[in-house]
């Protein structure tokens, strides 16, 4: 599916910007660069551009968080100005521009509330809304399912593509499938987890994940992230693996910091009071490598390990290499979604083209993984 761009209209642009940041420097701006084609396309067409995004998770105004942070990055990478409406209810298109972006749509409430008099302030902007967020779909949202009730719209060449993607390999599983889950906590995974065990033969965990599943099994795991709360639930996850016959794959070594700043590696029996697991050690990953071996398709979501420290980001980098070589050697359907997960590839440099598919949603893709229906695909008759 290519899609077909409006002429010489005001388009409305539902972008995913939400660039991960520290304090007010952005850390990886592949989000804003993955939108550039769909913008130049528009703009070559004689189309005016109204940008519409959030960032982060404001409730009310909240500068530290305002879009005009992207206005130099957005310029750099389009090669244009573009004009920044700090108000989005009473500001004006500036007749100059052809790239206007407006202020975090988080800063109105009627965003997430949905309301129609929201969707109405937006919709003012455009003639046509085109949305290229699909990392967002999961939102019932007014740029999300308002605006595209009230305009005529279509979504954008990444939406279809990662839609199209991740359809094509959802229903066409190639066995056996391997999924592998990383990342920081069990309680925003769960319902992923339950509905991968019923598609997959082997569920690999990591991350923080793993230590919650190890510490309900009764192991102890020192100063390690972990949710305590969640371990009934962890081990009904344990039990339904066993039962639906899926393998389930916890680290057997780790690497571990211990109070002092020392870097250890040691089997997950033996973690130090004082120390905290930070990565699957090389057993483990040896292990996976295994059955990323024998696997048709490997889904995966959430980073082995705490990745934005080194040594800690090893295990993630070796397994995504391993994923790598064998997608290029024979056609493995390699699927890896998640906004960790893509800054973890870019810290590994590792170029998305080596995978089948590259998700950068995060909720959206879990969710859909998950076979929930999701609201901006339904918003765009999808
Ligand atoms: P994604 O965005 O790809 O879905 P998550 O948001 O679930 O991934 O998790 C990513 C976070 O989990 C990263 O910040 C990473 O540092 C953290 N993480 C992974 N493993 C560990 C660990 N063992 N201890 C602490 N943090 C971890
Ligand atoms: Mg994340």
């Amino acid at each position: 599916m290519s899609p077909e761009y409006p002429e010489n209209t005001r388009i409305l642009l539902r972008l995913d910007l939400n660039v991960p940041l520290q304090g007010t420097t952005v850390t990886d701006t592949t989000r804003a660069r993955l939108i550039a084609p769909t913008v130049r396309a528009l703009r070559q067409r004689g189309n005016l551009c109204t940008l519409i995004a959030h960032l982060g998770r404001p409730k009310q105004r909240e500068e530290a968080l305002s879009l005009r942070l992207l206005v130099p990055i957005l310029e750099a990478i389009l090669e244009e100005p573009v004009a920044f409406v700090p108000d989005v209810l009473a500001g004006e298109a500036p007749s100059h521009a052809g790239c206007v972006l407006l202020e975090n749509l988080r800063f109105y409430p009627g965003e997430e509330a949905n309301t129609e008099s929201f969707a109405k302030d937006l919709a003012r902007w455009g003639d046509f809304y085109m949305n290229e967020a699909f990392s967002v779909s999961h939102r019932a949202h007014a740029s999300i399912v308002g605006v595209p009730a009230l305009l005529p719209h279509a979504a954008g060449p990444l939406f279809l593509s990662e839609l199209t993607a991740l359809r094509h390999v959802t229903e066409h599983l190639i066995p056996p499938v391997l999924a592998i889950v990383g990342g920081g906590k069990i309680s925003t995974k769960l319902g992923v987890l339950r509905n991968l065990l019923k598609v997959v033969s082997t569920l690999a965990v990591g991350g923080g994940l793993a230590n919650t599943l190890l510490a309900a099994q009764g192991l102890f795991v020192g100063t390690s992230l972990q949710e305590p709360t969640q371990h009934q639930e962890a081990k009904k996850l344990l039990e339904a693996a066993h039962q639906q016959g899926c393998t389930l794959l916890l680290p057997k070594d780790v690497r571990v910091r211990t109070a002092s700043g020392e870097v250890l590696l040691c089997s997950v029996e033996e973690v130090p009071e004082d120390a905290a697991i930070l990565d699957i050690g090389p057993e483990t990953a040896q292990r996976l490598e295994q059955e990323i071996a024998q696997a048709g398709t490997v889904l995966w979501n959430g980073p082995l390990g705490r990745f934005e420290e080194s040594p800690f980001h090893q295990a993630t980098e070796r397994i995504f290499r391993a994923i790598a070589a064998e997608t290029q050697r024979r056609s493995l359907v390699s699927v890896v979604g998640g906004g960790d997960s893509v800054a973890a590839l870019n810290v590994a440099a590792m170029d998305f083209a080596s995978f089948h598919t590259v998700s950068t949603s995060g909720g959206a893709f879990l969710e859909f993984l998950e076979g929930k229906e999701l609201p901006g695909v339904q918003s765009l008759g999808l």
